[in-house]
């Protein structure tokens, strides 16, 4: 009966992850593998020896009382604060792992029977306390909150507690008997993990944030895997094996989304967020959004390039309406996503699946870099860092040696933003300087809104 709940559950999470690759089909990929983990807990509950009605009613009401404060916070939480909740999320799991870990030892005072069970246990640990602080800290980067800035003392910091961890490990794997000072050993390295997560996060610089938070991920799901091996627990290890393996990936392609080496951003080599350049005001040339109207209609070919801007005027809908007028007029339209627009993976995409824009109309960047001079007129929707030419060619911009969409390369450029104000990295925008680029100012949604009507009337 449980064999057969946990192949259910485990069919259910990979289902649901596989259903999470489109779009269209994540919210449904969320539910499934929510019932997937329902199933598991339940079964396990029901069937195990540990099984008592007053098991199963803490199970439930916990359960009850996670659901309310999940639903609660999800649907007050505004579209744009979504990257930070994912943030926490990652972190709570993190905290989940280490929790466990820790009642294992002093809750439950169950010896540990050898050096393999206690290197997982000081493994799960080690995992979760940086997954947990690691993400706390990616959460109030994201958020904008006040931050001691980056420093070299930081990393050095961080260096050395990854060092004592070294050194524990070693220590606890060499010693010739099982030290009775186990629980000591553990809590040592969860306080070292905990602090180590705070200041490996904070050097980060803002143009290598997307790496760290998917590393982040990835690091609650191998904390979950060590957790369901020190449990023995088969949906705890699938699933951290998920979410580890899915997260390394993702790590992976956002390393080379942005030109990035992973140890490099480990070691903060290209951290340069604290240190924006300081120039003087750049020479903008503006445009009105009926002009930009007109541009549009006398265009063929017409790229849209989303960023968080576009998250955050929830500018979606607009697009899509944009996107029908001017099918309608004999124009085409694409849009652009590059790999790390927005402030979490996936951001853009998510957002332009929500608004029905069909997927075939939606680019990757690198489809388009190489022929983006055929476009008419790009319209640059709240991105900013990821349309930089200094990417290219500034070795002392933050960005230097991400890829870009060349935005720059089309025959026209507006860029949509309501002030000078720099992009997350804090890089200066040298697009804004060229000689086809123009800046319509306000609101991306609002100016959207300005140019249907206006397109709707020509
Ligand atoms: P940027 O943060 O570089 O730029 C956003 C732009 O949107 C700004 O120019 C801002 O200008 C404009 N904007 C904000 N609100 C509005 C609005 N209501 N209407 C119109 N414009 C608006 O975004 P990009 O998407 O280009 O780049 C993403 C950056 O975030 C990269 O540096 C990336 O490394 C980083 N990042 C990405 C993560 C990910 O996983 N995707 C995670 C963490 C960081 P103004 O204020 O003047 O309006």
């Amino acid at each position: 009966m449980l064999v057969l709940a946990y192949l259910v559950a485990t069919v259910g999470l990979v289902q649901g992850l596989k259903y999470m690759g489109d779009p269209a089909k994540a919210k449904m990929g969320n539910l499934v593998a929510a019932a997937a983990v329902l199933v598991a807990l339940v079964a396990l509950v029901a069937v195990t020896e540990k099984a008592s009605t007053a098991n199963l009613l803490l199970l439930l009401v916990m359960m009850g009382i996670g659901t309310l404060i999940g639903n609660i916070w999800s649907n007050r939480v505004a579209m744009t604060a979504m990257p930070q909740l994912v943030s926490i999320f990652n972190g709570l799991g993190g905290a989940c792992a280490l929790v466990l870990g820790l009642n294992q030892v002093y809750g439950q005072g169950t010896l540990v029977e050898d050096k393999l069970g206690g290197s997982v246990l000081l493994l799960t640990n080690l995992f979760g306390a940086v997954a947990f602080t690691g993400s706390m800290i990616a959460y109030w980067k994201l958020d904008g909150r006040k931050l001691p800035r980056p420093a070299r003392t930081q990393k050095l910091i961080a260096q050395a507690l990854l060092g004592l961890v070294v050194i524990a490990f070693g220590y606890y794997l060499l010693s010739p008997a099982e030290p009775a000072h186990f629980p000591v050993l553990l809590l040592a390295v969860s306080l070292a993990a905990l602090l180590y997560g705070v200041y490996f996060a904070l050097p980060v610089g803002g143009a290598d944030m997307p790496v760290m938070i998917s590393l982040l991920n990835a690091l609650s799901g191998v904390a979950t895997l060590m957790a369901g091996l020190v449990f023995h627990d088969p949906v705890m290890i699938i699933g951290g094996i998920l979410v580890g393996a899915t997260g390394i990936i993702l790590t992976l392609q956002m390393c080379v989304a942005m030109n990035r080496s992973l140890t490099g951003v480990l070691a903060g080599k290209f951290s340069g967020s604290g240190a924006a350049q300081a120039v003087g005001e750049q020479e903008l040339t503006s445009i009105t959004a009926v002009e930009t109207a007109s541009l549009l209609a006398f265009s063929k070919q017409v790229a849209v390039v989303p960023g968080y801007g576009m998250a955050v005027a929830q500018a979606q809908r607009e697009c899509f309406a944009l996107q029908e007028l001017l099918r309608q007029q004999g124009v085409d339209l694409h849009f652009i996503i590059h790999p790390v627009a927005g402030r979490m993976p996936g951001h853009m995409n998510v957002l332009l699946a929500e608004a029905n824009i069909p997927y075939s109309s939606v680019k990757e960047m690198s489809e388009v870099n190489s022929t983006m001079e055929h476009y008419d007129t790009v319209l640059v929707i709240g991105a900013n860092d990821v349309v930089n030419p200094a990417a290219e060619n500034d070795p002392g911009s933050p960005i230097y040696g991400m890829p870009i969409i060349r935005a720059y390369k089309a025959k026209q450029v507006i860029v949509m933003k309501r002030s000078t104000a720099k992009g997350y990295s804090g890089a200066v925008n040298t697009l804004f300087d060229r000689q086809n680029c123009k800046v319509l100012f306000g609101d991306a949604k609002a100016s959207l809104e300005e140019i249907i009507n206006e397109l709707k009337r020509i």
